[in-house]
């Protein structure tokens, strides 16, 4: 009898797992549930949407025909409860599905400003299409905004609004932007361009407070007291990954549902994948989580192999999730930026969580040599381990990123440029193309297989 397996999310890890059950069997039934009346489309892309670079119909990167190729039942609906002993998912509407296998990939959920004021009409966060939508439609009649928070989605927003020709005040809790992911030199490039933008950025400030008229923001008062006039106030302080439903079903979480290295989330039959999965790093042993687009295909392409593995009848889990460097390339302050690996330290003021297009193994750096170069707004930083690279930033010209990208995913052996990248003022995209160079060429080794010590 076909096996059936039941979805719920409809992101990038559900499509991806949906994709890798078809793949192995031919014969099972998929059903998607998700909450999202908009179905499956780009979430990052929303920031290309909201600056007019992308239009609408543009984020949706499956057709219907694809859909029906891949032979898939969607659901539009939320889920409300998973019951692991009757294999049964029950939806909102009250109606049960059954299932043999079952996955959750339910993403994270953005945290608001809880300050006196938070309800008013105008204060936004950005989490889905709704939102993108509803940013837009303020945008028409807004001129001045003031964004608060940190990470990729606070100037994806502050972006979007000057893009839309609203004047943006950007609050900043500390000193520098994304201090725990950029060195102090990146943080300034990217202020800089912030200003060259018009934006308006305020250091060692926060929201105090959001003061309305007739229920619609009006202004925000500061830590300091001053009051600014605004019509929009958008927050992106972090993201929490949606968990209830696996806590509700007893399922083992903690920030996010814990899977082991199968993504099996406590139950033989109950998969985890994307923003909520919540996994040991092989290498340190630290639990992680990524909100980052490629991990969530990356985890969903693995659970859907295992759940669709042992159709036959062996039932064993087929392929396990191997933590690759986590990778974002996106663009802060209309400027490119690769983050590879790990490359920053602690944590954020800006951010109460992880922020979007963001993975814990950035902010995880222990004892490692930094070196940096810098011409104009390009930037070039390397983390160095102990015989690779262990981390890297680019930013601007972007003729590095893919050599980087590859160095560090193959864990290229760098001991012998350690020297030289650390001498003042080195070379280093000289160096760095050596390095490539001589690895295209078949000249460099791996290092040696040897986890990095664990900070
Ligand atoms: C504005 C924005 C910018 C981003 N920028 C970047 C970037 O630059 N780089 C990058 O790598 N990543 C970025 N991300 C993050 C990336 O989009 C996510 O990591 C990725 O989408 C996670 O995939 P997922 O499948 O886990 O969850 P999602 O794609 O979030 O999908 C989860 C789905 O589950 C549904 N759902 C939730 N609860 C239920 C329920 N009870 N029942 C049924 N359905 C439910 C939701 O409606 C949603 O459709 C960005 C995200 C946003 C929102």
């Amino acid at each position: 009898m076909a096996r059936r397996h039941v979805l719920i999310g409809g992101g990038a890890a559900t499509v991806a797992a949906a994709e890798a059950i078809r793949e192995a069997d031919g014969g099972a039934e998929i059903v998607v549930v998700c909450a999202d009346p908009h179905g499956h489309y780009s979430r990052p892309g929303l920031a290309y949407f909201l600056t007019r670079e992308l239009p609408e119909d543009r984020l949706f990167p499956f057709t219907a025909e694809d859909f029906r190729r891949l032979d898939v039942a969607w659901i539009a609906e939320a889920a409300a409860a998973v019951d692991p002993a009757g294999h049964r998912v029950t939806l909102q509407s009250g109606r049960q599905l059954i299932y043999d296998r079952l996955l959750l990939a339910t993403g994270s959920k953005a945290i608001g400003t809880r300050v006196p004021g938070a309800e008013l009409d105008g204060v936004v966060t950005l989490d889905g299409m709704d939102d993108a939508r509803d940013i837009v439609r303020r945008c028409g009649k807004a001129k001045v905004g003031v964004v608060v928070g940190g990470g990729i989605t606070a100037l994806e927003i502050v972006e979007g609004l000057r893009a839309r020709g609203v004047h943006v005040h950007y609050f900043m809790r500390k000193d520098r932007y994304w201090r725990n992911v950029l060195s102090e030199s990146e943080s300034r490039i990217i202020e800089l361009a912030l200003g060259r933008e018009g934006v308006e950025i305020h250091a060692f400030t926060d929201l105090a407070a959001i003061r309305g008229r007739g229920g619609k923001v009006a202004a925000v008062e500061t830590i300091d007291g001053d009051l600014i006039p605004c019509d929009i106030v958008a927050a992106a302080v972090g993201v929490r990954p949606r968990i209830d439903l696996a806590r509700e079903a007893g399922l083992p979480c903690d920030r996010g549902v814990l899977v082991d290295e199968y993504l099996r989330a406590g139950d033989p039959d109950i998969y985890a994948a994307g923003d909520i999965a919540e996994i040991a790093d092989a290498r340190t042993g630290h639990r992680q989580l990524e909100v980052l687009w490629n991990a969530a295909l990356l985890k969903g392409r693995v659970a859907g192999r295992n759940m669709a593995a042992g159709a036959d009848g062996s039932g064993e889990p087929a392929q396990r999730y191997v933590q690759d460097s986590p990778i974002n390339v996106t663009r802060l302050a209309g400027l490119h930026t690769t983050i590879i690996g790990t490359v920053g330290s602690g944590a954020d003021a800006d951010l109460e969580g992880l922020s979007r297009g963001d993975s814990q193994i950035w902010s995880e750096l222990c004892e490692r040599a930094i070196v940096e170069a810098q011409r104009g707004d390009a930037h070039v930083r390397l983390a160095l381990g102990e015989h690779a690279i262990a981390g890297s930033v680019v930013i601007g010209d972007q003729t590095l990123s893919y050599p980087l990208q590859e160095l560090i995913d193959q864990r290229v052996d760098v001991s012998g440029a350690v020297a030289a990248l650390e001498a003042p003022e080195a070379p280093i995209v000289e160096i760095v193309n050596g390095l490539w160079a001589d690895w295209q060429a078949g000249r460099a080794r791996r290092a040696p297989a040897r986890p990095e010590p664990a900070c």
